[in-house]
């Protein structure tokens, strides 16, 4: 696979395998085929699921 482009989280509970092309993160990321243009190869796009479910931007966000 000629690359991926990695979706994750970034201050997350666990660190996020995004140095290898296929989905081997603990994370079980979800694998889409992708294109940066119609006539460029397919790549992947690799989402990985937030494994920490109240991240700092849920916290940093106070009631008024
Ligand atoms: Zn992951």
């Amino acid at each position: 696979m000629p690359g991926a482009v990695h979706v994750h989280p970034v201050e997350d509970a666990i660190e996020h395998d995004t140095a290898t092309p296929a989905a081997d993160c603990v994370c079980g990321p979800l694998v889409f085929p992708y294109r940066d243009d119609d006539d460029g190869p397919v790549l992947e796009l690799v989402v990985h699921h937030a494994l920490d479910c109240c991240g700092a931007e849920w916290i940093a966000q106070d009631a008024p």
